[in-house]
């Protein structure tokens, strides 16, 4: 049984899902101690219950001690069964991070999937929809990956109501080196709103492009959704390049300014575009575990975050292979297996 202290290193949510997609894979159990350590509020929440409890109904899994507020418990993996399953993530829990648990032990299993997954579908400190769709999947597509998703409702937080649908064809995952993120082939800033003032919208607008000021007119568009999707708000920044996508967000909430969101994300964006990095901060802790379950490969970032650190630490505890991030002679930092 592996034991994990989930108060080490980042000490949050993403220890436990890393931990139940790859105890699926590699049919290890673990046991999870001071879950969330490093959270003001530790334990598991709502979220993290679904995402355990979709791991186990994928996979066979039985667990115990998984309660909301539990700090301690254990996972024991079965076989991964693939299928058809509808995972509701109540409230406005994230669907892009139950399907963060999901997704490889689905793809590495031995017939294809569809996911159904309701909750939010544009969270804070989660990633949404559209990053998903254009910046991790298609990465996951050049490694022999067949991904489809949906987006069939928006949900925000914290009414949620969103629904994303996933179709995953297995097959065997190729390692990739992505060194160089190819030209820049298009610009753009979507501010998404429903059931808010569209002058929300503009503002936030207006300050992304003070702060990006090189970016055509054109590529700043306001969309209203239904405002039964509502209320919700959120920025998306998006940079595609020949060989990779960056798609940088900011999500409106109560107590932050239109002008002020706009603004972090914009210097966010401008970041990433001075730097010649295939993968932004979120994108490399993302794509971590599918390389490491590909067997190898590389790609270049940014500085690694924490949460990319602890990632790779619980790689190692489930596969023995360790990452390593070499800052090279342009600021970048190569992410390759050791
Ligand atoms: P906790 O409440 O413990 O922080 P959590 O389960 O909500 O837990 P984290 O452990 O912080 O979350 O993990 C968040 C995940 O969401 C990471 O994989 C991170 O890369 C991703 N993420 C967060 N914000 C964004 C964003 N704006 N765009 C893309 N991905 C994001």
């Amino acid at each position: 049984m592996i034991i994990i202290d989930g108060s080490e290193g980042e000490g949050g949510g993403q220890v436990v899902r890393n931990a139940c997609a790859l105890s699926l894979v590699t049919r290890q159990p673990f046991r999870i101690t001071n879950a969330r350590g490093k959270r003001e509020k530790p334990g598991l929440m709502r979220q993290h219950v679904t995402a355990i409890e979709a791991a186990c109904a994928i996979g066979g899994a039985t667990c115990e001690g998984v309660a909301v507020g539990a700090g301690d418990f254990s996972f024991t993996p079965g076989k991964v069964v693939p299928g058809e399953y509808r995972f509701a993530v109540g409230t406005a829990g994230s669907t892009g991070l139950v399907l963060q648990t999901l997704l490889m032990p689905l793809l590495l299993a031995d017939a294809p999937s569809r996911l159904v997954l309701e909750g939010g579908t544009h969270n804070m400190l989660a990633p949404p929809f559209e990053f998903v769709a254009k910046a991790f999947a298609p990465v996951l597509r050049r490694m022999g990956a067949q991904i489809e998703l949906r987006l069939v409702r928006h949900g925000f937080y914290p009414r949620g109501g969103g629904r994303i649908e996933v179709d995953i064809v297995p097959g065997k995952l190729t390692p990739i080196d992505c060194i160089d993120r190819g030209a820049l082939r298009s610009l753009s800033a979507t501010a998404l709103f429903a059931g808010l003032p569209f002058a929300i919208a503009e503002r936030e607008l207006a300050t992304a492009r003070q702060f990006l000021p090189q970016w055509p007119e054109d590529a700043f568009a306001a969309r209203q959704l239904p405002e039964e999707q509502g209320p919700g708000n959120v920025l998306l920044l998006e940079a595609a390049f020949d060989h990779a996508t960056e798609i940088v967000s900011g999500f409106g909430r109560l107590g932050v300014s239109a002008e002020s969101l706009a603004k972090t994300a914009a210097h966010r964006m401008a970041g990433f575009l001075a730097c010649d990095a295939f993968a932004g901060p979120y994108l490399a802790d993302q794509l971590l575990l599918p390389f490491a379950l590909a067997g190898g490969g590389s790609f270049t970032t940014v500085k690694p975050s924490r949460h990319a650190l602890t990632a790779c630490d619980v790689i190692e505890r489930f596969t023995g292979q360790r990452w390593r991030f070499t800052q090279q002679a342009d600021g970048c930092h190569l992410a390759a297996m050791r």
